[in-house]
């Protein structure tokens, strides 16, 4: 397949600006690369933190830039080295698949630590920098280049593009999470905090991997419907209900203990405070949505006199990819997955995109370039 010169790709010039259409160099595939032809792409909650400039001081996002981090595309040109997918099956024009950010490979954390997410060399598609080679790595393009270190994983058959994009970022973060804090036990009382698509993808996994009871804290009501619809036992509104009320009843369905499991998947500070208040005894906590740049108070005794085990994770390796992803294809027809679902949208909608998601309207906006 030819590969054309130029793609049209949805760039953000300037911070809290609107996006501009572009028109942009395609390079030829290095040995280890690949050109894809882009399927759909999802909006995350980090676009609009990447939009409003947030991550500017940091140093982590660079303008112009292509923003679009969770991708699947299709195979239109691989390089003469990169002939197979991360479990060693043949690769083809034409086949649907999603990659990894790309870890060096050759640092402490890719090698020794075993723990590429912690890679202080890693390039993340979708935060720039769309005037360097291989300058369209972001997914709100036509046309988006696999860098070499990304490892790749076909999409399983039968799975909606957009629905398998918006499971390459939350979605392996959740199964990254678990992994880190241990099985899910069939006795667990599991909460989660946060109903937006991390603690969604959290609840389906919970329930899947056979907790006893799951309960979800979060907002607004139709999100919470989801979490009824694919079998929250129990749901609260943050709006409308206490803090104390709220851990009175945890109390009353765990015989007085508390839960086993907390997940973190709000962002808010609060919800960590209330998070280590939950939990029993010797429970355990996952946080992974945490956002807030400013401390908050703990009790420390709780991690020795409640002997709590606490992990945080983010992102995930490639392992986490093929793992949401399957999951998703496997599970698709116990759980709606596609309620998460927002609008599609071309490139030239990316603002409206951007704005059903942080008016919250939708929770994964479609982009369809
Ligand atoms: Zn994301
Ligand atoms: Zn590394």
């Amino acid at each position: 397949m030819s590969i054309p010169k130029e793609t049209n790709a949805a760039v953000l010039v300037a911070y809290n600006q609107p996006l501009e259409v572009r028109s942009i160099k395609i390079p030829q595939p290095e040995p280890r690369a690949a050109i894809v032809r882009v399927e759909a792409s999802t909006m995350c909650g980090t676009d609009v933190h990447i939009y409003r400039g947030e991550y500017a001081n940091s140093g982590l996002s660079k303008l112009p830039l292509i923003p679009g981090h969770e991708i699947v595309g299709r195979i239109v040109a691989l390089g003469s080295e990169r002939k197979v997918d991360a479990l060693n099956r043949p690769l083809a024009e034409g086949d649907l698949v999603a990659w990894a950010y790309a870890w060096c490979g050759q640092c402490y954390w890719c090698t020794v630590a075993k723990q590429p997410t912690a890679c202080e060399r890693a390039r993340m598609y979708g935060w720039g920098c769309a005037d360097e080679p291989p300058y369209i790595t972001g997914g709100f393009s036509e046309y988006a280049y696999v860098m070499p270190e990304c490892s790749m994983v076909k999409v399983p058959d039968g799975l909606d593009p957009a629905l398998a994009a918006s499971g390459t970022c939350a979605f392996r973060t959740i199964v990254h999470g678990y992994e880190k804090i241990g099985r899910i036990d069939s006795s667990d009382t599991v909460v989660i905090q946060g109903s937006g698509p991390v603690g969604l993808y959290a609840l389906a996994y919970a329930i899947q991997s056979g907790a006893r009871q799951t309960v979800v804290i979060g907002a607004p009501d139709s999100r919470l419907a989801i979490a009824k619809k694919w079998g929250a036992d129990l749901v609260f509104d943050i709006a409308n209900s206490k803090t104390s009320d709220r851990r009175e009843q945890i109390l009353s369905i765990t015989d007085g203990r508390g839960a086993d499991m907390v997940v973190e998947c709000s962002g808010a500070n609060p919800a960590f405070v209330e998070g280590m208040d939950l939990l029993r005894r010797g429970g355990r906590y996952l946080v992974i949505g945490a956002a807030d740049p400013k401390p908050v108070e703990v009790h420390a005794t709780y991690f020795n006199l409640r002997q709590l085990t606490v992990a945080g994770t983010m992102s995930g390796d490639i392992s986490h990819y093929y793992k949401a992803l399957n999951f998703l294809a496997d599970h698709q027809y116990r759980f709606s997955f596609t309620d998460i679902l927002g609008s599609k949208n071309s490139l030239n909608e990316v603002g409206n995109a951007l704005d059903a998601l942080e008016s919250m309207r939708e929770m994964k906006p479609i982009i369809i370039p």
